[in-house]
C-alpha cells in the first residue's frame, strides 16, 4: 500500500547548507525559521488556535538526505561514527520514508506563516504537518535513553576581533543574532568525531548569506576566523 504526501508549507532557514546545523532542535535556541504555508493551508483558518502553544512538532521530508535503500543499521554521529545501532533507535536522515520530526518555539504566527525557533532544519525543508505541542503528554517525566542520556559536551568557541566585528555588522544588517547563533551551533564541534585537524585546516559553513569559516587552535577550542559574504 503506497501513499502520496503534498507539503502544507516550506522552510526559510537560517541553515543554507547540511554542515554545522544541530544535530536536534532546541541545542541552538538563536536558530530562526519562518514556515511558509502553501495554499490552502495559507488561510489564517488553517493556524487558528496555534498561538496558544508556545512549542510546535514539526513533521517534514529530510528532502536532502542521501537518496537510495535506508539501511537497518546506521552510524549515529552522536557514538562517534563507528558504532552500529538499529535505524529505529537512531535519527538519522537517511531513513526509511525520509521523515523528520522536531519540536520547536513558535515565536509568532501570522498570517499564512509561522516564526520558529530552536530549530534544525535545512533551508527549503518541506513540511509535511505542524502539530501543537502538548505537554502533559509529550514531556515524559521519567522518561530514559541509555544511548543518549545528556545533550552532548560542548566546545569552547573563541572570536578573532575581526570576525566578531563582521558578526556584528551581519547581525544588525539582517536583524538577526548572528553572533549567538554561530556560537550555539559551532560549541556543538560540527566537525565527524573522528577527525582530528591541526590549526591549519579550515572548515567553513554557511548561514542566512554568508560563510562562516572557523579552525581548531587545540583539539578542544574552536576559533572563528571570518564570516564572508557569500554573494561576493
Ligand atoms: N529532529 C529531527 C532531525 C534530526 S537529524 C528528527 O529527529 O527527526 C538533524 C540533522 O538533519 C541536522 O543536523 C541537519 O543536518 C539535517 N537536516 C535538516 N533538515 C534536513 C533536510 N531537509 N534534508 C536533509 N537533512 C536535513
Amino acid at each position: 500500500m503506497g501513499f502520496s504526501f503534498e507539503p502544507v508549507g516550506q522552510v526559510h532557514s537560517c541553515f543554507r547548507e547540511k554542515f554545522a546545523i544541530p544535530r536536534q532542535p532546541r541545542l541552538a535556541p538563536a536558530s530562526t525559521a519562518v514556515i511558509e504555508l502553501l495554499p490552502p493551508y495559507d488561510q489564517v483558518e488553517a493556524t487558528e488556535g496555534l498561538e496558544s502553544s508556545s512549542h510546535i512538532w514539526i513533521l517534514f521530508v529530510f528532502h536532502a538526505a542521501p537518496s537510495g535503500e535506508a539501511h537497518l543499521r546506521v552510524r549515529p554521529p552522536r557514538l562517534g561514527g563507528n558504532l552500529k545501532i538499529g535505524v529505529f533507535a537512531s535519527r538519522a536522515t537517511h531513513r526509511p520514508n525520509s521523515i523528520g520530526q522536531s519540536v520547536v518555539k513558535l515565536d509568532a504566527v501570522q498570517p499564512g506563516r509561522l516564526l520558529i525557533s530552536g530549530h534544525d532544519l535545512l533551508h527549503g525543508t518541506p513540511v509535511l504537518d505542524i502539530k501543537p505541542y502538548v505537554p502533559y503528554v509529550d514531556s515524559v517525566a521519567n522518561a530514559t535513553n541509555t544511548l543518549a542520556s545528556s545533550a552532548p559536551a560542548l566546545i569552547e568557541v573563541q572570536w578573532t576581533p575581526q570576525a566578531l566585528i563582521q558578526a556584528r555588522d551581519h547581525a544588525s544588517r539582517l536583524g538577526q543574532p548572528v553572533v549567538e547563533l554561530v556560537e550555539q551551533c559551532l560549541a556543538q564541534d560540527p566537525k565527524p568525531a573522528y577527525q582530528q585537524p591541526g590549526p591549519d585546516r579550515q572548515y567553513g559553513a554557511m548561514f542566512w548569506d554568508f560563510n562562516v569559516t572557523w579552525h581548531y587552535p587545540s583539539g578542544d577550542r574552536i576559533s572563528v576566523l571570518a564570516l564572508s559574504s557569500a554573494l561576493a
